[in-house]
C-alpha cells in the first residue's frame, strides 16, 4: 500500500506513520515530493490493521496495491485455472467454451428428461435445474428438492451432462452434492458465508453467481471463501445486476470479463438469462458474452416456457436454443476457441 500525505504534512507526523508501518512488521520507503510525502509500505498488508494508519494526523489516504483476495488473484497465480466438471470432466477455462442449460426449476421428470435430450443434441455439456428454488415471494413454486435431485442424476445417467443446481442452505449442502457435479451458490446467496464454506467443504466444483448488488471485489472476495477452505474448484458466474433500468430484470455487465480475467486466474461464465429477463436477448447477449471471452454460458431452456413454473419468460425454446448453439459456435471458432 502507498501511504498519501496531506500536502503541508509535517516531518514529524511523516516520521510517526513510518513508526507505525513498521511496527506492523512492514518496511517503509518515503518518497519526498515537492509538495507532499508518500510513503510506500512493503510487504504483505493484507492482514494487517489499517485503521492507526488511517486515523494519524497528516495522512489524507491509503491506497492499496494488492488485491484484498489473494487466492483469487492473479498475483498468486498468473495461469488460468482449469476446472473440471461433470462425468466427462469438462474443463472450464481450459480455452473451450462450454455451455450449461437447461430449465430454472425441475418441474417433472418428463420436463427435465426431454429438456436434458435436447440440450445435449443441441451441443451443451451441462444440465442446469434447480430443485431448491430461492424465491422472493414464498407462496410460489419453490423447487421440488430430493426428487428433483434423483431426476436430475437420471438425467446425467441418460445423457453423460454434467448436472448443475443450486445449494440454498448449509443443511442442504451434503446432499446436493451427492447428486451434482457442480454446486451452484444463487446471487441471493453470495454473501452467505457460513454457505460458501459448507459449498467448499463438499469438494465439489462450485459455480458462485455474483450477487446482485455486489461489487467486483466482493465478488471476488466471495470465491476466496471457497478458496481459503480448501477447494481450489470455483467457476464464477456474471448473472447481472441490479440498476436503474427496466427494460430489463438485470443489467448485464459483460465488462466483467475482460476485468475477470485481468484480475484473476479463476473462469468465468456468463448467464444472459437472469442477465436480461428476456428471451428474446438471451441470444445475443450469449454471443456477446462468448466474444467477450467468457470461459462457458449458463442458460435457461424450457419444452414449453409459457408454462415455466419459474422465469418462463427468459427461457428459450429447445429450438431457439439450438439455432443460438449454432450462433455461439461460429463466434467461438472465429476467435479461435472451440466449443
Ligand atoms: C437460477 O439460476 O435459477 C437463479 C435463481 O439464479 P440467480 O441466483 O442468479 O438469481
Ligand atoms: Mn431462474
Amino acid at each position: 500500500m502507498i501511504v498519501v500525505m496531506e500536502p503541508g504534512a509535517k516531518d514529524q507526523q511523516v516520521d510517526h506513520v513510518v513508526k507505525l508501518i513498521e511496527e506492523m512488521g512492514l518496511q517503509t520507503h518515503p518518497i519526498y515530493g515537492t509538495d507532499r510525502t508518500v510513503i510506500a509500505a512493503i510487504g504483505d498488508k493484507r492482514n494487517v490493521d489499517k485503521y492507526p494508519i488511517e486515523q494519524a494526523p497528516g495522512v489524507e489516504k491509503i491506497v492499496p496495491i494488492l488485491s484484498p483476495y489473494k487466492r483469487a488473484s492473479k498475483e498468486l497465480r498468473a495461469e488460468p485455472s482449469t476446472v473440471a466438471v461433470g462425468p466427462a470432466g469438462f474443463p472450464f477455462g481450459s480455452g473451450r467454451v462450454g455451455v450449461i442449460a437447461g430449465p430454472c426449476s425441475v418441474e417433472d421428470r418428463g420436463q427435465l428428461i426431454e429438456v436434458a435430450h435436447a440440450v445435449k443434441e443441441a451441443g451443451a455439456i451441462g444440465l442446469r435445474g434447480g430443485a431448491f428454488k430461492p424465491r422472493t415471494d414464498p407462496y410460489s413454486f419453490r423447487g421440488l428438492g430430493e426428487p428433483g435431485l434423483e431426476i436430475l442424476a437420471e438425467a446425467r445417467e441418460q445423457t453423460g451432462l454434467a448436472v448443475t443446481t443450486e445449494v440454498m442452505g448449509v443443511a442442504e449442502a451434503e446432499l446436493v452434492a451427492k447428486y451434482a457435479d457442480l454446486l451452484q451458490i444463487g446471487a441471493r446467496n453470495m454473501h452467505n458465508f457460513n454457505l460458501l464454506m459448507a459449498v467448499a467443504q463438499t469438494g465439489k466444483p462450485v459455480l458462485l453467481k455474483r450477487g446482485f448488488s455486489a461489487s467486483f471485489d466482493e465478488f471476488l472476495l466471495a470465491a476466496e471463501y471457497i478458496l481459503s477452505e480448501g477447494n481450489q474448484q470455483v467457476i464464477l458466474c456474471e448473472r447481472g445486476i441490479r440498476t436503474h433500468e427496466t427494460y430489463v430484470r438485470n443489467t448485464l455487465p459483460l465488462a466483467i470479463v475482460p476485468a475477470v480475467k485481468r484480475r484473476s486466474h479463476l473462469p468465468i461464465l456468463v448467464d444472459p438469462s437472469h442477465g436480461t429477463g428476456h428471451a428474446y436477448m438471451v441470444p445475443s447477449m450469449c454471443r456477446a458474452a462468448v466474444a467477450a471471452g467468457a470461459d462457458g454460458l449458463i442458460v435457461e431452456v424450457h419444452p414449453d416456457p409459457e408454462h415455466a413454473l419459474t422465469d418462463g419468460a427468459q427461457s428459450l425454446t429447445p429450438e431457439v436454443f439450438g439455432e443460438t448453439m449454432q450462433e455461439v459456435r461460429r463466434i467461438v471458432e472465429a476467435i479461435g476457441r472451440t466449443l
